[in-house]
């Protein structure tokens, strides 16, 4: 049995990959670009990337790769037997065996993959702000939103392992189109591109001079200036979060309603905005989910490990799988 795992998680534009212990002690970090090489057959570029990195970060750190479990977390929906069946952030990856190709570039049988937002819901649930919890969802804020569900202590992975793709829930019928093909998903309106939406939207209305002046155009506004301001109480990107934090708090209580989950775990990049955005979540709950007097106390918390809790999870499902 080994005492650290490689975790890799597999982003749109970058991977980020740790040595990591059993304790949750990360021991070490290696990041490379994501590649986009549509001329390869599908995953190849993806996978001879991953395997560079992977090299790299065992040669640094003294580790026989074949003897060392590596998880990988995978940006779509990801099959249980490790094929990425759906990825419309990679898609040069979409429909790829990622895990057979990485299995067979490292000489390894020990690479297990699994979605990113699972991952990272797994090291939250072991080592972060989901210990100790055994109904609980993790909704990671970026570009889009993505999700984890751990319902009675274990990680719910449905039919196929899709469980968990909480950002396509619709909540506009006939709303604004997604990348999944779909309309009105709430990654549209509760995430970075929904932030985005508001700002042009506001700017349209006149309603943010302040940030019109410092950036130019609502084009030049991004969410974390939006989220700075924010912070540095700039009433006009309160209120844009304040907008953002409803939309979530929606999303949240229909998962409650479908889940009767008692904790949620907010990451990703949009979380650095938390100190705003879980308080106003949290007054919004209050008001939108079924019965919520009549229910145990609605917990709402921040990621602990931040950007690094999907590559951390990947190692513990390495070390979960790995047996
Ligand atoms: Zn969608």
């Amino acid at each position: 049995m080994s005492d650290v795992a490689i975790g890799v998680d597999v982003g749109g534009t970058k991977a980020l990959a740790l040595v990591v212990a059993r304790d949750g002690r990360v021991l070490g970090e290696a990041r490379a670009a994501t590649p986009h090489d549509a001329t390869r057959e599908a995953g190849e570029a993806t996978a001879a990337a991953l395997t560079d990195l992977v090299h790299h970060l065992a040669a640094t750190h003294q580790l026989n790769v074949a003897a060392t479990p590596v998880g990988v977390g995978l940006p779509g929906l990801t099959r249980k037997d490790g094929r990425l069946a759906f990825a419309p952030n990679l898609q040069s990856a979409s429909g790829a065996d990622l895990g057979s190709l990485l299995g067979a570039s490292l000489a390894s049988s020990r690479v297990f993959c699994e979605n990113d937002a699972n991952c990272a819901t797994v090291a939250e649930h072991e080592w972060g702000a989901g210990r100790g919890v055994d109904d609980f969802v993790m909704v990671t804020l970026g570009t889009g939103i993505g999700g984890g569900i751990i319902a009675e202590g274990k990680l719910l992975q449905g039919r196929s392992g899709f469980a968990g793709e909480i950002g396509h829930m619709v909540v506009e019928a006939h709303g604004i189109p997604c990348p999944c093909g779909g309309m009105g998903c709430w990654e549209r309106y509760a995430s970075g591109s929904g932030l985005k939406r508001l700002i042009r939207e506001a700017a349209k209305e006149g309603q943010l001079p302040t940030l019109l002046a410092a950036h130019g155009s609502a084009e030049m506004i991004r969410p974390e200036d939006v989220t700075q301001a924010g912070a540095e109480g700039l009433e006009e990107a309160i209120d844009l979060l304040r907008q953002v934090s409803w939309w979530l708090a929606l999303g949240l209580s229909n998962l409650v309603a479908v889940l009767d989950s008692g904790h949620f775990v907010i990451g990703g990049g949009l979380s650095s905005a938390s100190d705003l955005v879980l308080p106003f979540t949290r007054d919004y709950l209050a008001n939108l989910v079924e019965g919520y007097q009549s229910r145990p106390a609605i917990t709402v918390a921040a990621s602990m490990f931040g950007p690094r809790s999907g590559a951390m999870g990947a190692a513990m499902i390495a070390f979960e799988r790995d047996s």
